[in-house]
């Protein structure tokens, strides 16, 4: 496989300001997951899921979107997460998420995790995020990171969105930044946001974000910054790629997750990190505007559920 992402799909409620509830399936590897098989990417998700009626039609999601489910894990009497997502018609906004009991977190316990982990070793990119790390276990964070060095070794290249939300970590956040290092120790390309970056680090400004990144040896460096050029360093130098024209936002959380796929699609096509940061603004913007895909999904490109 391509590219493996790993993850979760949450089930998303949003209430509409009629009061009506829609139903979608969302999650942040998720949605990058889909707009990289949008864009050409053979794509597997790497996840834990129910047996129920939900975890059939979020497989179903997944499947429509020519996403691989062949890594993701069954339990028995287990639903997905929930999050609720207020609506005023534009704007959306996520209020609650309920995610305890959720399969996802479970993916190195459950009976097959070694066959995930042997994926992930023949990966030729495996993508994921801090949300993903959140979800784990010490013991599924043990065998997760274990499986990215021999992927490393093997010649798999490493992305990863530190993606931080103080609801995923539990306000734990010197539990985030000390598992978040481990992961960045085993990266090679460092997808971040930088106002996440700035909340739970301090850093001062993009530039700070990267030399911070660069000394647990991230080599590709991609410092996204809303509608503010992206700070990219690559091969030895940083340069700012602006966005190809500012919009006016309403739902800004989904940008990043495809803002990412776009990115790591060009860099899979062997385009610079300069052209693929373009490329991944426009992405973005896509999914901005609310048109990131031919026929998406139902609800498939919603904002980011964390
Ligand atoms: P996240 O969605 O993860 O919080 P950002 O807000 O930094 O991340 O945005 C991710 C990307 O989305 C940016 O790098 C840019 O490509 C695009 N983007 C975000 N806001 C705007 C905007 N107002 N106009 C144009 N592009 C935007």
């Amino acid at each position: 496989m391509q590219v493996v992402s790993v993850g979760e799909i949450i089930i998303e409620l949003v209430r509409a300001p009629d009061g009506r509830f829609d139903l979608g399936y969302a999650g942040d590897t998720f949605q990058t997951a889909v707009h990289l098989s949008r864009s050409g990417v053979k794509v597997a998700l790497a996840t834990a899921l129910g047996n129920d009626r939900y975890s059939e039609q979020a497989l179903a999601a997944a499947t429509a979107e020519g996403i691989a489910t062949n890594l993701v894990l069954r339990v028995n009497d287990r639903v997905p997460g929930i999050a609720l997502v207020e609506s005023d018609g534009r704007a959306e906004r996520q209020n609650e998420i309920w995610r305890d009991a959720s399969p996802a977190r479970q993916l190195f316990e459950l009976p097959g995790w070694d066959r995930v982990a042997e994926q992930l070793v023949s990966a030729n990119l495996v993508y994921f995020s801090g949300v993903t790390l959140s979800l784990y276990s010490n013991v599924g964070l043990g065998r997760m990171l274990a499986a990215l060095e021999f992927g490393r070794e093997r010649g798999a290249r490493i992305a990863f969105d530190s993606n931080w939300r103080f609801a995923s970590w539990r306000g734990d956040d010197q539990r985030a930044r000390a598992v978040l290092s481990e992961a960045l120790k085993r990266s090679d390309l460092a997808l971040p946001s930088f106002e996440d970056e700035a909340r739970l680090w301090g850093d001062a400004s993009p530039q700070t974000t990267i030399e911070r990144l660069q000394t647990f040896g991230v080599r590709e460096i991609v410092v996204k910054n809303g509608a503010r050029p992206a700070l990219v360093h690559a091969d030895g130098k940083t340069e700012e790629v602006p966005v190809p024209e500012e919009i006016a936002v309403t739902n800004g959380a989904a940008a990043g997750d495809a803002f990412n796929a776009g990115y790591l699609a060009a860099r899979l096509r062997k385009e610079s990190p300069a052209a693929a940061a373009l490329a991944g603004h426009r992405l973005a913007a896509g999914a901005l505007r609310g048109n990131a895909g031919a026929a998406p999904a139902k609800r498939t490109t919603a904002k980011t559920t964390h």
